[in-house]
Formats: C-alpha cells, structure tokens, sequence
C-alpha cells in the first residue's frame, strides 16, 4: 500500500525533533505535528528556561560575594518581569530554530493536535494522513495529586510565566524540579519551603549528596521540610493561600507550586483506536526497538517513562532513525553510566552508581570523599563546601559512580562520565594529572579510602 509519509512523528519535542530530521536526511518521507510549540517541553518549559532562572538566581550571590573582591555595589534589585520578558525572548529564537531545522531538513510540519484513527492515519486539523511508521513522542504533563485545593496550586507550566515573582512560596516534591525551583524562588527573594514527604528529599540520589545538599541549602537560609505533605488548600480573602497540612500545621503562602512528578502525555491521542497498551504504570508500553504494542507504532521518550531526560529523549530518537532507515548506522541506546545535574544551588553532578546502589549490587566498595570550601570563597564570608565523591569497585579497581554537590557539577561531570564509560578505574584517575588551581582536580587527587 502506498502511504503519505513513511514516518508520521506525533510530537515536536526532544525526541520527535530529533527522530524526524535524521529520518527525513537519511531520504525517508517525515511529517511531524505540534500541538503547542516547537522544541517541546526542553525548550519551552523545561531544561532550557530553568537554566535561565537559575543563572538568574545564582546573581543574588554573586553580587554578595564580589565586595570580597574589593567591588562595591549599589543596592541590587531584581524585576522578575524583565527575565521573564528576556527568557520569552529567548525561546522565541530557539522556536524559530526548530521550525528551520525542521523546515531545512524536508520535513513536513503539521501543526495541531494529532490523533491516530487507526494503526496507521492520523487525523490532524481535519485531515487524514497514512503512515507506514507512527512514532508517537508526545511527552509528559506536571502531575499534581488530587487534593482538596489542587486548583490554588500551580506546576512547572504555569511558574515559567508568573506575572510576579510571589513573596512567599511552598514547593512541594523532593525530585529533579522541587529542588530546582526551591533555588530559583529562593535566589530571587521569594521566602521559600520546600515539602518534601519523605525523610530526605532526592531519592535515588547518593546518600552523601542528598545529606551535603540538605546541609548547604539550609546554610542558605532555604527552608527544608522533610515528612510534611499538604492535606489540603484554601484561598483566604486576601488571595493569598493557606496549606493545611496531614499533621496539623498550617502555612501561608501567596503561591504553592508542585513538582510531584509526570505522567505521559496521551490526551486524546486515540490510542484506543489501535493496539498500543500502557505498562503498570500508564506509561506508552514498549519494547528495546521502541516498538509498541502495535507493530506500525513506535514511541520515545517521557512517553516511555524510561530516563525523563532530554539528552536519552534525543538518543532514541536517533536510534528509531537509524533503525527504520539507515539500519547500517543503528545502535541501540546504552542505558548505563547516564549522567545527570540537578541545577540546584549548588548544582549536583553525578554519573554512575550510588555507594548504596553499588553495595546493593554485591560491589564490595572502595568510597573517596573530599569536602573543601571552593578557592572563589576564600576572600568572602561564604562557608560553603563543595562535596566529591568516587564510588570505586574494590576488586576491579574500577570507579563505578562519581558524585559532586558544587559550583559547575554539571560541567564536571560530562566529562567524567566519558571516562566511566570507557570504563576507568581509581588507578587511571590517580595517573591523570590535574589542571591547576580547579575544584575538578579534586578527582584526581582523592588518594585514601574513607571507607570499606
Ligand atoms: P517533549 O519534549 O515533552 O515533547 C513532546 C511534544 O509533543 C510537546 O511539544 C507536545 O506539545 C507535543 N504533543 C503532545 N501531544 C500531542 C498531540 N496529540 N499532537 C501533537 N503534538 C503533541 N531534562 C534534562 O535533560 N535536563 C534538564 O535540565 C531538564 N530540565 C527540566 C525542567 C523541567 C521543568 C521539566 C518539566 C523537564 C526537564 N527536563 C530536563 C526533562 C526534559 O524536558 C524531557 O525529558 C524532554 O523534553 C522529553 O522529550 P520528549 O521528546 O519525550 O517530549
Ligand atoms: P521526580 O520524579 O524527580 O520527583 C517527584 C517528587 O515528588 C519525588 O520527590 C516524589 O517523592 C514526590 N511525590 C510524588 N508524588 C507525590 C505526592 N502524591 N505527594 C507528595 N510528593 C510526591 O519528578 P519531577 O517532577 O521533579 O521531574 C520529572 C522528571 O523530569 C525528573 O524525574 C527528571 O527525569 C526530569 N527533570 C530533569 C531535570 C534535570 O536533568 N536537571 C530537571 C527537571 C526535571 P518520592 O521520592 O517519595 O516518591
């Protein structure tokens, strides 16, 4: 049969972009469609205008530390519509980016809501068109739990576009977002809390990293409040909002922003229309080629609910490319040594293996851990410390998890991952000689164990 497109990409996002151009290069017929914006949730209301806040935020403590420098300021003052007219800006470039890129590489941009009519056609704008291949890389949506209230509070979405910066806000979550943005209101000089239902917020995270994280936010004056989780929301006359919690205490805020996780986006998808099924945890079931239930439809990303991140979002695209079109090209997604940041302040960097994964594991374990104030401190009244920590296989000697709490972790950890994968060991590090004066030398520089 012949059909309109030999791939039709439901979703212009990290990994719909990315699946879309590199099929149309390798000479495939490609349609995509976009519902909301070009770049998705990466560009507009994810990675990329975080990363603005948080440079945004991270000036508050740069203009205190400068007089340590012999600078003296004027008063700082901050107008929150100004970076968020710059960041919408910025976005609207990076919009305009996509739709070339798209545009250039020959694909066809059908923009609307996209629906599968059956196992092969999808209906868009009242059109029908038949694909050989469906990829559906639709993303997620902020999850917010169903409580009494839920409709006072906010989610990421809505917090990249505030009219103002509030005077008072409750973050509630413990993962990747919560902490992110806790550092953004906080930076800002909005008076922030974090709720975090659990013991320690991060979960899955290095148990030194979670620990050193909570100590240097606190010393921050950032409000950290473990096992608290709001049973209830009410708006006051005034319009400001109160937060009742499941113990009893009650707190006041003018904005309560929850980062509690994200489901797929499948919202009048008609997946019903086909033979796609839903893992246990609602999320687009698939298998390690991508396929779905459905033997013409393929899905990537945070649909998949596999690694929530746009980097692992892009690199399945790129393999759903290569496997359809230039399978002489196609490697399948190496899932391990995948590095992370969370852009707190201080960043987190980590790749590899937690100490309490790599225990779990049946690794016996070799831990170095260095705790220094950064050498930009030394002239400021700022006792901050940077945390490094390398999770090392003692009987392999190979470095199984790197872990940074620190200015730059991010950075650093890029690099170091490179190194993970290409599977060094301790003994590599220690022979790698340091680029002088940086925090990152610390790494190979750890010379003995903390602990067995
Ligand atoms: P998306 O980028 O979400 O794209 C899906 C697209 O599909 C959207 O544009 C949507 O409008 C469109 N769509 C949905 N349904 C339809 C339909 N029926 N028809 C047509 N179009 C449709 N990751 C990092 O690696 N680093 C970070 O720093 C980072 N920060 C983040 C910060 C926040 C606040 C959030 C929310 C996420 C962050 N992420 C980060 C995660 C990252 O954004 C996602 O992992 C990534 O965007 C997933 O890409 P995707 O292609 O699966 O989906
Ligand atoms: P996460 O899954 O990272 O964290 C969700 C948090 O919310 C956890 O602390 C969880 O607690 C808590 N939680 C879940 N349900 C409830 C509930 N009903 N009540 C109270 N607390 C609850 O999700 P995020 O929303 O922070 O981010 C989504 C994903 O986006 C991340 O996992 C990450 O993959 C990606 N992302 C990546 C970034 C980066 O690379 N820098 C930045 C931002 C997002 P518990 O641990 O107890 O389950």
């Amino acid at each position: 049969m012949a059909y309109d497109f030999d791939l039709y990409v439901i979703g212009a996002g990290s990994g719909g972009v990315r699946a879309a151009r590199f099929a149309a290069g390798f000479g495939a017929k490609v349609a995509v469609a976009e519902s909301r914006y070009l770049g998705g949730t990466c560009v507009n209301v994810g990675c990329v205008p975080k990363k603005l806040l948080v440079y945004g935020a991270h000036f508050a403590e740069d203009f205190e530390q400068a007089s340590g420098f012999g600078w003296s300021l004027g008063e700082a003052n901050f107008d929150w519509a100004t970076l968020i007219a710059n960041k919408d800006r910025e976005i609207n470039r990076l919009n305009g980016i996509y739709r070339n890129l798209l545009v250039n590489s020959g694909v066809t941009l059908h923009e609307g809501h996209a629906r599968l009519v059956d196992p092969h056609q999808v209906e868009i704008n009242g059109e029908r068109f038949t694909a050989k291949h469906i990829l559906i890389a639709t993303g997620g949506w902020p999850q917010i739990p169903d409580i009494p209230g839920r409709e006072h509070a906010i989610g990421s979405n809505e917090a990249f576009f505030l009219k103002e910066l509030p005077k008072r806000v409750l973050v509630v979550g413990g993962g990747y977002i919560a902490v992110e943005f806790a550092g953004i209101f906080h930076g800002l000089g909005a008076k922030t809390s974090l709720l975090y239902r659990g013991d320690l917020f991060l979960r899955g995270f290095d148990g030194a990293v979670r620990k050193h994280l909570q100590e240097e936010l606190t010393k921050r004056g950032l409000d950290l409040q473990f096992n608290a989780d709001i049973e209830r929301i009410e708006k006051q006359v005034d319009g400001s909002l109160k937060a009742t919690l499941k113990d009893g205490r009650v707190l006041e805020a003018d904005c309560v922003f929850y980062a509690t996780g994200r489901r797929p986006m499948l919202d009048n998808l008609g997946l019903e229309n086909t033979g796609v099924e839903l893992d246990e945890r609602g999320f687009v079931q698939v298998n390690d080629l991508y396929e779905t239930t459905e033997a013409s439809i393929l899905a990537i990303g945070d649909v998949i609910g596999r690694v929530q991140l746009t980097p692992v979002a892009l690199a399945e695209g790129m393999a759903v490319a290569r496997r359809l079109f230039k399978p002489e090209q196609y490697r399948p997604v190496d899932y391990a040594m995948i590095p992370t940041a969370v852009f707190s302040l201080p960043n987190i960097g980590t790749v590899g293996l937690t100490e309490e994964e790599a225990k779990k594991n049946g690794h016996k374990v070799q831990i170095f851990e260095s705790r220094f104030r950064p050498m930009k401190l030394t002239l400021t009244d700022c006792q901050e410390k940077t945390l490094m920590k390398l999770v090392v296989d003692a009987d392999t000697d190979k470095v199984l998890g790197c872990h940074m709490v620190g200015p730059d972790a991010g950075e650093i950890v890029q690099g170091l991952a490179i190194a993970l994968k290409a599977g060094a060991t301790k003994r590599h590090f220690d022979e790698t000689i340091g680029v002088h004066p940086t925090a990152a030398e610390e790494f190979v520089t750890m010379r003995t164990p903390v602990a067995d």
